[in-house]
């Protein structure tokens, strides 16, 4: 564990095996933390945000040299991050290396700018008085993050928290500790030093070192980001301790619609990665396809060609384009979803297996169509490499099968037609819509979800909102008459 910028073993010695998702093998062993670590972490934390510390009187201008400093250590190690990123969580090299740790890096130079431009206001006010707000930041932030973006998703917390002078306790997700504990020594690197900016990183289980963040007495603020179950559970937890703040980034089921007017092989590519990308591992992956009736049949038979054209393969590999899903456990959920949807009504259109002769966990890239609103499969979550597509004729049908759902975190619109363009984003019930593209997202644009998707936005400058307090101050003037 990575407490008070020191690697400590867990208080009881126990510790837990992390896996090569591609291969099913054993990695190494990794501490777990249970409630008497996170005590530990919670409580240097809270030493460093004492009024008085070095951290507390260390100047907003510091803190962005510092988050900068993390950000070249990040940019130096990025071949080391994105291989063991790679290891870990099974996600391709390629992108590790190209995309996904270079917008981490992103995020937190972003940030960084940040540090000492976010401040209050003076504020309209009877004669005889002056009023203005002051941003402060609110204290112990916890941070809870899940598999599929580990170093994406300790960055876009991290970073406006630190930014904002809080101090921070991470639990990445137990099926991906690694890049998360190397991050520990880049912090200690850049210079945050002892006691000034804890970062304790506490590998473990969400049931254990998970729930004893979520309900510890002393921690302040919780920034969740997994499935919508334990979104709940985490919001219960606050709730049933100290009220802490909670900001929750949850699941999605998010509606792509191509209407006929659209450029299709276009529209059929975009499609294929809004689905595809990451093994189907995304929270906003455009899972729902909606496709026009007029091209329906067209559509479908060239994303079933595009389904079948990739390289199934090692994350390593530089050819490869679909990797393997992170466990078995969840392997075999994805082929249970399968198996319920066929049972239901809907037609596989290709794959719906696993890759035989492989020890990793893959499935092979599946279209299903012949689905309907009801069915569990067009309700719930699959996270896996599935795209369902699902016909319908006009802008109002389409919109009203988009918001048929209990999810809200993005949506996407293909056409050529500005009218429809506007009144799909308009009336699309999601917190990011996307015209004419699929996951454009950069440090400047909030993301979160509506409905069940969850609360607060990360990212931006509304990210910052959420890990500072507004203080009102209104003083009383006892000035002469002139
Ligand atoms: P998960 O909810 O099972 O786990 C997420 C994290 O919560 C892990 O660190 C886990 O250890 C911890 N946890 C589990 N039980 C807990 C408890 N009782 N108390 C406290 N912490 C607990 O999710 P997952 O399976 O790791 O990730 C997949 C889910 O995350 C999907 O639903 C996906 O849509 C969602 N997700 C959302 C976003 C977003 O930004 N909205 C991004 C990525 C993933």
């Amino acid at each position: 564990l990575f407490i008070n910028n020191e690697f400590v073993d867990s208080k009881d010695g126990s510790t837990f095996p992390t896996e090569n998702p591609a291969t099913g093998k054993e990695i190494c062993r990794v501490s777990e933390a249970k409630a008497a670590d996170i005590d530990a972490a919670v409580a240097a934390a809270r030493k460093a945000f004492q009024p008085g510390s070095p951290w507390r009187k260390t100047e907003p201008k510091q803190r962005g040299i510092l988050l900068n400093k993390l950000a070249d250590l990040m940019q130096r190690d990025l071949h080391y991050l994105a291989s063991l990123e790679s290891l870990d969580a099974g996600k391709l090299y390629s992108s590790c290396y190209a995309l996904e740790i270079q917008a981490c890096i992103d995020v937190i130079r972003y940030f960084a700018g940040w540090a000492d431009k976010d401040h209050g206001s003076t504020l309209p006010m009877d004669d005889g008085f002056f009023a203005y707000t002051r941003h402060e930041p609110v204290g112990v932030c916890g941070g809870i993050i899940p598999w599929n973006f580990p170093l994406t998703m300790f960055s876009w917390k991290l970073a406006p928290c630190i930014a904002m002078g809080n101090v921070l306790v991470m639990k990445p997700a137990e099926l991906t500790p690694l890049t998360a504990l190397y991050l520990g020594s880049l912090i200690k690197e850049a210079g945050f030093p002892p006691g000034v900016v804890n970062n304790p990183i506490t590998a473990g289980y969400g049931k254990t070192a998970g729930s004893a963040l979520s309900r510890h007495m002393d921690v302040d603020k919780i920034a969740f980001t997994g499935s919508a179950l334990v979104g709940r559970q985490i919001q219960k937890d606050s709730a049933e301790t100290n009220l802490k703040r909670v900001t929750l980034e949850l699941g999605g089921k998010s509606p792509n619609i191509v209407f006929a007017d659209a450029n299709l092989d276009y529209a059929v590519e975009m499609a294929h990665i809004a689905v595809f990308s990451n093994s189907g591992q995304i929270c906003c992956a455009g899972t729902r396809t909606y496709v026009q009736e007029d091209i329906y049949d067209t559509f479908v038979k060239k994303s079933v060609e595009r389904a079948k054209k990739g390289n199934i393969g090692s994350p390593s590999s530089l050819t490869t384009e679909y990797g393997p899903q992170i466990s078995k456990l969840q392997k075999d959920k994805i082929l249970k979803y399968l198996e319920g949807g066929v049972k239901e009504g809907c037609k596989i259109e290709c794959g719906g297996v696993q890759v035989e002769g492989n020890n990793g966990h893959y499935i092979q890239p599946t279209v299903i169509t012949g689905l309907t609103d009801e069915m569990t499969v067009t309700k719930e979550e699959i996270f896996g490499p599935v795209q369902q597509i699902y016909k319908f004729k006009d802008v109002s049908e389409v919109l009203k099968k988009a918001n048929n759902t209990r999810y809200g975190l993005a949506a996407a619109v293909f056409t050529n037609d500005l009218n429809k363009a506007m009144t799909i984003s308009n009336g699309v019930e999601a917190g990011t819509v996307w015209v004419n593209c699929y996951y454009k997202m950069g440090p400047t644009l909030p993301f979160g979800g509506y409905k069940e998707s969850g609360f607060g936005r990360e990212l931006g400058q509304y990210a910052l909102h959420e890990y500072t307090e507004v203080k009102t101050v209104a003083m009383k003037i006892n000035a002469p008459v002139w």
